[in-house]
């Protein structure tokens, strides 16, 4: 419970790196002044100032490394600071375990293209036009997957771990943002997984799918992909080709 009312205590907070994204621009980088009543956790006392907790990865109060359960005490120095902070901080404890060991997503509804992007690049990726937030969360929170939104309040629920608020606009951007962000820029495999249903591909004889390609697709091309979810069919010097060369310029 936040309380504003005069009399209650202070505490102040400072946050790093791009957790400064969430704030108004003539605040970021500055030490805040946060008043509360009662004994909030931190991570709440985070969030309420517009951060969702799946972006911090290390919190410091009054110089000791704390967890998202520590109470806030009035006069508290609190520093917050953001997940990949590139800056070695072993010899403190962070709040999350390693990071996930294979990278897979979960996005919000208004990400459809990047969720193609992402698939290009091979990562597993569940995207549907109609999920809801409570499904985002529980598919993130059972299955291990990154939650990618542009709407930083779905990071706020208790049941997502790992999540990201993505800042850009366009998909050609976010694609390489998440990339970045999650070290995958290495972690390419092209062709894997279906843009269409995120299925599996793999590598077909032409005749196998001769009957479902248009004669000058057929003559011209020998190097062919199938999903085993929906049966799309995929070459190399398809659309497929010409995104993933986009990305490797991009990424180059
Ligand atoms: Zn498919």
């Amino acid at each position: 419970m936040i309380m504003t009312e005069p009399g209650g205590k202070t505490a102040v907070f400072r946050f790093y790196g791009e957790l400064n994204d969430f704030l108004p621009l003539w605040q970021s980088g500055r030490e805040r002044t946060y008043r509360f009543g009662g004994k909030p956790s931190v991570k709440d006392a985070i969030e309420a100032q517009g951060i969702p907790h799946t972006e911090v990865d290390l919190i410091l109060a009054n110089g000791e490394a704390v967890g998202f359960d520590y109470h806030l005490g009035g006069g508290d120095r609190i520093a917050v600071y953001p997940v990949f902070e590139s800056f070695d901080i072993t010899p403190l404890v962070r709040l999350r375990e390693a990071p996930l060991r294979e990278t897979r997503f979960v996005l919000d509804v208004n990400l459809g293209k990047l969720a193609r992007w992402l698939r290009l690049a091979g990562f597993d990726t569940i995207y549907r036009n109609d999920l809801e937030d409570a499904e985002i969360a529980a598919l993130s929170a059972t299955e291990n997957r990154v939650v990618l939104t542009r709407d930083r309040l779905l990071l706020h629920r208790k049941e997502i771990d790992h999540g990201y608020w993505v800042r850009a606009e366009q998909p050609d951007a976010q694609i390489i943002e998440v990339l970045r962000r999650f070290q995958l820029e290495g972690s390419l495999r092209p062709f894997l997984r279906c843009l269409e249903c995120n299925g599996r591909i793999q590598a077909v004889e032409k005749a196998a799918v001769w009957e479902r390609l248009e004669p000058k697709t057929g003559l011209h091309y020998e190097d062919f992909y199938q999903c085993a979810g929906c049966g799309k069919v995929y070459w190399k010097g398809s659309h497929y080709d010409r995104m993933l060369a986009k990305l490797k310029s991009v990424l180059a």
